[in-house]
C-alpha cells in the first residue's frame, strides 16, 4: 500500500488538504433550492477560490492528527529551564473568552470600557503588591520588551536628573536578553563575573560601579537557579553611586509571596505573565512583560495610565516625563485577563506555588546529582543546572541526552545555557508536576545515563521515535526554508 491512511505506527503521514480533497465531496448537505437562482449570484460570487472538497471527518482527522504532532504542556512534562513551562489552568482561558472581554474593542471610549479598565487597574495593584513595587505598566508584550521599557525608564530617570549615564552592569548569570535590551537602549553593557558560589560578590560590584554607570541589571533568581544572596548589599553599593537596580523577574515563579523586591532595594523589574502567571507560551504567541517600579519612577512610565477616580476608570495621557507608548493601544490585554484570573483564583496559594516549584527543583537536583554532574551543589530555587561531564568518557553529550529524552516522551530541558556552565542541562520541573511524574522523569534520566555507559550509539541516533529525527540545527538556522 503506497498511500497509508496515516493510522499505523508512530509516524502519522498526513497529506495536505489539497491532496486529500476529492471533487464533489462535501461536509454538509443543504435542502434543494425552492426559488429560482438570482441572475446576480454568478456575477457576485464568481467561481470562488479553489478550495479542496472535503467531508467533515476528513477535516477533523486532519487537524486532530496535526495537533498530535505537537508536544505541549498539556501532553506531558516540559522541564524547560529559564522558561517556567507550567500547566495553565483552563479556567483562565475561559475568563479570557468571556464575551464582554473578548469582544471589547480598544477604540471604544473609556466610559464604555469600564470593566476591562477596572481589571487592568486591579491587575496593576496585584502585581505591585506581589513585587513590592507599586508603579506598574501592563504595556510591554514580552519579557525582553519589558527589559527595553525598563532601560528606557532608567535612561529617562538619569536624563531628568541632568546627568545621562552610559554604562550598565550585566552579570554573566543574566539572561541573554539583558545585554541586548540595554544595548538597544544605547547603554554599553559591562560584563560582571559571578563568584565560585554562582552569585555576585559585593566587593566585585563595588570595584566596577562608578558615576557613569546607570545601574545594574540582575536576573534574580539568576540563570543558575540561584538566589542572589548578597542583593541587599549590592543594591546599597549601586544606589550610593546614584545608579538604579533593575531586576529581570522572569523567574518570579520561585519567589512569589516570599521576596518583596521593593524591600530588598530593587528600583524596577519586569515580570513574564506568560511564564509565571498562567499563559501558555512558546511558538512566538502573544506574551506580556509588565514593568513594576518604585513610586519615584512613576512619572516615567509609558502612557496611557489607567486611573481610577471615585469608582470610574479613565486613561490619562498628559504625563510630560513619560517615555511614551511602547505598544499599540494597551498591551496584549487577553494575557492580562488570564493573569488576573490566575492571581484571583490562587490567592494565598501563589506563595505555595513558589514553595512547591523550589521543592520540586531541589528534589530533582538531589535525586540526579549522582547521575549527572552538578557544578553548584547547593540549594537551588526553581531550576537546577547539571552538565554532561560524567558522560564525556562515553562520548555522549548534553545534546544526545536531551534528544534521547524525546524517545521517552519528555520535552527536553534547556541545554547549553547558561553559557557560564560548559555543557549545561537546565531543568525546571515547576510546581504543577506531581511527585509521580517527577519520579518517572528521574528514572528516565537514570536509564539514559545507563544507556550512555552501555550503548552510547543509541544516544547518538536519538530521537528514534518521533516523526522528525535529529535535525542539522546549524543548517536549519543558516538556511531556513520558510516556504514549506
Ligand atoms: C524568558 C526570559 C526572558 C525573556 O522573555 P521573553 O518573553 O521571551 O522576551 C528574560 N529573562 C529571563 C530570565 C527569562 O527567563
Amino acid at each position: 500500500m503506497n498511500n497509508p491512511l496515516g493510522t499505523t505506527g508512530l509516524t502519522l503521514n498526513e497529506p495536505l488538504l489539497w491532496e486529500k480533497g476529492r471533487k464533489g465531496r462535501s461536509g454538509f448537505s443543504m435542502p434543494g433550492r425552492d426559488v429560482p437562482p438570482s441572475p446576480l449570484a454568478g456575477f457576485l460570487l464568481g467561481d470562488g477560490p479553489d478550495f479542496p472538497d472535503l467531508s467533515e471527518v476528513d477535516i477533523v482527522r486532519h487537524y486532530t492528527r496535526l495537533s498530535q504532532w505537537n508536544y505541549g504542556v498539556d501532553s506531558g512534562m516540559y522541564p524547560l529551564g529559564s522558561c517556567t513551562m507550567k500547566y495553565n489552568p483552563k479556567t483562565n482561558e475561559r475568563q479570557a473568552a468571556v464575551r464582554g472581554f473578548a469582544n471589547a474593542h480598544p477604540l471604544l471610549p473609556a466610559p464604555l470600557s469600564q470593566g476591562i479598565l477596572e481589571l487592568m487597574a486591579n491587575l496593576q495593584k496585584y502585581l505591585g503588591e506581589i513585587t513590592g513595587l507599586p508603579a506598574v505598566t501592563l504595556q510591554p508584550a514580552a519579557g525582553a520588551h519589558g527589559e527595553l521599557t525598563g532601560m528606557m525608564i532608567v535612561r529617562a530617570y538619569h536624563v531628568d536628573a541632568g546627568a545621562p549615564r552610559h554604562k550598565i552592569l550585566i552579570p554573566d548569570t543574566a539572561h541573554g536578553t539583558n545585554p541586548a535590551s540595554s544595548a538597544i537602549c544605547g547603554f554599553t553593557p559591562v560584563p560582571v563575573k559571578s563568584n565560585e558560589r554562582g552569585v555576585l560578590s559585593p566587593e566585585h560590584i563595588a570595584s566596577v560601579m562608578d558615576e557613569d554607570t546607570a545601574g545594574i541589571m540582575i536576573t534574580n533568581p539568576n540563570t543558575l537557579g540561584l538566589f542572589e544572596e548578597n542583593i541587599r548589599e549590592i543594591t546599597d553599593i549601586v544606589h550610593e553611586k546614584g545608579g538604579l537596580v533593575y531586576v529581570d523577574g522572569a523567574n518570579m515563579n520561585a519567589v512569589m509571596g516570599i521576596v518583596s523586591m521593593g524591600k530588598i532595594g530593587v528600583d524596577l523589574m519586569h515580570l513574564n505573565l506568560h511564564k509565571t502567571f498562567s499563559t501558555p507560551h512558546g511558538g512566538g504567541g502573544p506574551g506580556s512583560g509588565p514593568v513594576c517600579a518604585r513610586k519615584g519612577l512613576a512619572p516615567f512610565m509609558p502612557v496611557p495610565w489607567v486611573e481610577e477616580h471615585e469608582g470610574t476608570y479613565s486613561l490619562s495621557y498628559d504625563h510630560p516625563k513619560s517615555i511614551g507608548k511602547v505598544h499599540a493601544f494597551y498591551g496584549n490585554v487577553g494575557i492580562l485577563i488570564r493573569a488576573c484570573s490566575y492571581i484571583l483564583s490562587m490567592g494565598q496559594n501563589l506563595k505555595k506555588a513558589s514553595q512547591l516549584a523550589v521543592l520540586n527543583a531541589n528534589y530533582v537536583k538531589e535525586k540526579l546529582k549522582d547521575t549527572f554532574y552538578l557544578p553548584y551543589d547547593r540549594p537551588c530555587m526553581h531550576e537546577c543546572v547539571f552538565t554532561d561531564k560524567h558522560q564525556e568518557a562515553h562520548k555522549v553529550t548534553t545534546l544526545d541526552i536531551a534528544k534521547r529524552l524525546i524517545d521517552y516522551g519528555f520535552h527536553p530541558p534547556t541545554i547549553y545555557f547558561p553559557l557560564v556552565v560548559h555543557g549545561a542541562i537546565m531543568i525546571e520541573p515547576t510546581e504543577t508536576e506531581s511527585r509521580e511524574t517527577l519520579d518517572i522523569f528521574i528514572e528516565t534520566c537514570k536509564a539514559i545515563a545507563e544507556e550512555a555507559r552501555k550503548n552510547p550509539q543509541i544516544l547518538h541516533e536519538a530521537p528514534t521515535k518521533p516523526k522528525v529525527r535529529r535535525m542539522d540545527e546549524t543548517r536549519a538556522a543558516r538556511h531556513p526554508q520558510l516556504a514549506g
